[in-house]
């Protein structure tokens, strides 16, 4: 056996150019039958497969790849499936299985919320009973396939019964403990089956432990994982964790499992100290997370050696194993398609295969079978990366240079700033308002991409986005709605967008990554200084101001949400390149407001979902966003009402937080809350402008006059009604017309019967 193995821990599902989307999109169309949908998924998973073997890795994984999500996967492997869809017990087929995540006429789809601080979305598992049946072992079947088509020995990847649980929503009445007992069982028997099937080493990942994990959680661990391994005892567990380092390493790394994964990455080298302090049980393994598995930047692989190096001197010979910090499922396949890429930044930049190839190297070196020579290629790719002059931009240093560590304050404060505002724009009591974008429509889309393929030309598309300005002023104002929004027609994507017009950003051809389901989404990639080059969204604004008498709101992006939708670059700290990005923003804030557009909307809605795992990160983390949006908004006129928007409710955490950004106005999502959020405002003095999302945008229905009614009554109740705005839960570009305009009525009119019995 080598000294030093590679093993990766999952793999991207949505093939080189999203084959598998399509594949799945074309079976829910109704354009291919079952048979063909999973003929070809097949043949993508076989291909990732023999791709990681070609590539050379040891440990191959099978059961990360998915028809939809893993964690559905393990809840439909145990029978769950809630009692809303049709299913009368044994394997569960493949269109129940769709059901549960997309939701059918009849039944709504289960809830989908973020894995980890991570952009991907699973499904949440509902559990009404403790699991009795083991009705399909997934692993073992994907297994075998690997062996009879490929001939190629994989390692089995399973979600651990204790994130399991932990992941889900316990509806049995059971407590989490007992709910955890009830699984063990099941899981015995499919490592069992896994046993007799002679697998080696099985994956199981219990991402819980990056996060914050209690003694009781950590006695659980030991009895679960000490009954599986009575169970199965010749199977070799691999008790893998990710995105951070774990907490209590000593307990973990004695449980009874033959192996740990650990993240020597995101971990401020505590892996590396802890395993120098406490040292590795001998006879296990260790798989070292070295990789990035989040990010897309090539490592530097002499400085990873090192790592290696001192990793070797600490656990015995053939206990190390080498791999990616996470599933790869969070960076894209391959950098080999992208033709467009500057040299410099493509020799940059590592996706999925890529990563892979920089494991097998360093095992490789490590096992003397290349020689350390190969490592110098990585080192210099980095150091070109670094020392090119996107990155060293000597305006954008000195501007940084020039805040320092002050915090950014606005001249006057708050309640000074609302009453200058009020007096500048005499606002009725609970002014209406919109979030910003309106309806895409098919034309809309079209003419967009008939430009950007040079098929129209820009004066015709400038006219096309005018006329669809145009024709929503004239909506908006027939309305009757107080604060207007130009409607975002020349954006296909709040982040990408300004990417595009930013120095700093580059976009890639094929660099997708799974949202959820079958979204993908393209994160732009900030690899150089971030600076202004010129007015981004000035044009439009302007000139929706133009036609109109009543105040349009400016509508821009915040710099903590183009930094959490992106894959930022990690030579300079993150609170660094989100100030930059502020400041890029700040200059746009200061044309628009040189233009006369006087109210503007920075958009955050990806504050909270970047919150770390770890409470002992979140203040920093929020100290650094709050600082990151007064950057970008403090240095207009006391008259110049600056909003925010946010699409989601759970404030209780943040708000604190959120009532430091000192934005004039925040709107934020409710209608789906039922009142939660309120709550959060009620123990609280806000003393700042708030709009409540009065109705959901998610869904097409027009709502009636009642719902939003009592939606602003409850408000009303709670909050000072010359603090409260109405408007939409947020944006409308996912809707069609005619039900954003009878919607909108509604609102309104609901919006001036509230103002008349005030
Ligand atoms: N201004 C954006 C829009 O209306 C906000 C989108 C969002 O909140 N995600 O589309
Ligand atoms: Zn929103």
């Amino acid at each position: 056996m080598p000294k030093v193995r590679s093993s990766n821990i999952g793999y991207p599902r949505i093939g080189e150019k999203r084959e598998w989307k399509k594949s799945l999109e074309s079976y829910w169309a109704n354009t291919t039958s079952q048979e063909e949908l999973l003929a070809s998924l097949k043949e993508i998973r076989l291909t990732n497969i023999q791709k990681q073997k070609d590539a050379g890795i040891d440990l191959i994984p099978v059961g990360d790849f998915s028809l939809y999500d893993h964690v559905l996967d393990t809840a439909v492997s145990f029978g769950l499936v809630p009692d809303r869809f049709e299913y009368n017990g044994g394997k569960v087929d493949l269109d129940t299985y769709f059901a549960v995540a997309r939701g059918t006429d009849s039944a709504v789809a289960s809830e989908m919320t973020k894995w980890y601080n991570t952009n991907y979305h699973y499904i949440v598992p509902e559990i009404t009973q403790a699991p009795t049946t083991l009705v399909h072992n997934r692993v073992l079947e994907l297994y075998n396939e690997a062996k009879a088509e490929l001939d190629i020995e994989t390692k089995p990847v399973i979600l651990g019964p204790v994130s399991f649980v932990k992941l889900s929503k316990n509806q049995t009445g059971l407590s989490e403990k007992d709910l955890i007992r009830s699984f063990v069982p099941l899981y015995a028997e499919l490592l069992k089956e896994l046993e007799a099937s002679h697998v080696a080493w099985v994956q199981v990942d219990e991402p819980f432990l990056n996060g914050e994990v209690t003694e009781a959680d950590l006695d659980l661990l030991q009895e679960v994982y000490a009954q599986l391994d009575v169970a199965a005892p010749k199977v070799n567990l691999l008790l893998q964790t990710y995105f951070e380092a774990v907490d209590d390493y000593e307990a973990i790394v004695n449980l009874p499992v033959q192996g740990i994964g650990l993240d020597f990455v995101h971990d401020e080298g505590k892996s590396l100290q802890q395993v120098a302090k406490y040292g590795l049980p001998s006879g296990k393994i260790l798989a070292a997370g070295i990789i990035d598995g989040r990010n897309i930047w090539k490592a530097d692989l002499q400085e990873v050696k090192h790592i290696v190096d001192q990793l070797s001197v600490l656990v015995g010979e053939g206990q190390l194993i080498l791999q990616p910090s996470c599933s790869l499922l969070h960076v894209p396949v391959t950098v080999s398609l992208e033709e467009e890429l500057p040299e410099f930044l493509k020799a940059g930049i590592s996706f999925a295969d890529e990563k892979l190839e920089e494991l097998v190297a360093l095992a490789d070196v490590a096992n003397d079978v290349r020689d350390e020579e190969i490592l110098e290629a990585s080192a210099e790719a980095v150091r070109s990366l670094n020392e090119s002059s996107s990155r060293n931009n000597e305006d954008v240093r000195a501007l940084l240079e020039e805040i320092g560590d002050s915090v950014p304050t606005r001249a006057v404060e708050a309640t000074e700033r609302l009453r200058l505002q009020q007096e500048k724009y005499q606002f009725p009591l609970l002014p209406t308002t919109t979030i910003g974008s309106f309806p895409q429509t098919k034309e809309v889309r079209q003419k967009r991409l008939k430009w950007r393929k040079g098929e129209l030309e820009s004066a015709q598309y400038e006219q096309f986005i005018r006329d669809e300005i145009d024709k929503w002023i004239k909506i908006q104002e027939d309305l009757d709605i107080d604060v207007l929004v130009h409607g975002e027609f020349e954006r296909t994507d709040m982040v990408e967008f300004f990417g595009e017009k930013l120095a700093g950003f580059q976009f890639t051809k094929f660099g997708w990554v799974q949202s959820y389901g079958s979204r993908c989404v393209k994160p732009p990639v900030i690899y150089g200084d971030v600076a202004f080059i010129e007015p981004m969204t000035v044009k439009e604004t302007a000139y929706a101001q133009r036609q109109t008498n009543r105040p349009v709101k400016g509508m821009l992006t915040g710099p903590v949400t183009i930094f959490n939708w992106s894959f930022p670059r990690t030579d300079i700290s993150e609170g660094q390149v989100v100030n930059q990005i502020a400041l890029a923003l700040r200059k746009e804030v200061e044309e628009l407001e040189k233009e006369g557009i006087n109210l503007i909307q920075v958009d955050e809605p990806a504050i909270r979902e970047g919150l770390p795992l770890k409470k002992e990160k979140t203040e920093a983390y929020l100290k650094q966003s709050v600082e990151a949006f007064r950057l970008s908004t403090i240095t207009v006129q006391p008259e110049t009402q600056i909003h925010t928007h946010m699409c989601y409710s759970d404030f209780e955490a943040i708000i604190e937080s959120i009532d430091a950004l000192d934005a004039d106005v925040i709107s934020i999502e409710t209608s789906r809350s039922h009142g939660e959020l309120i709550s959060a405002f009620e123990d609280f003095t806000y003393n700042k402008g708030i709009g409540l999302g009065v109705y959901d945008i998610h869904s097409p229905r027009v709502p009636a006059q009642e719902e939003i009614d009592r939606n602003i009554s409850r408000a009303l109740s709670v909050l000072d009604p010359t603090l409260f705005w109405i408007n939409p839960d947020c944006g409308l570009k996912t809707r069609k017309e005619k039900e954003t305009v009878e919607a909108l009525r509604v609102m309104v009119a609901a919006a001036k019967q509230a103002r008349e019995q005030l």
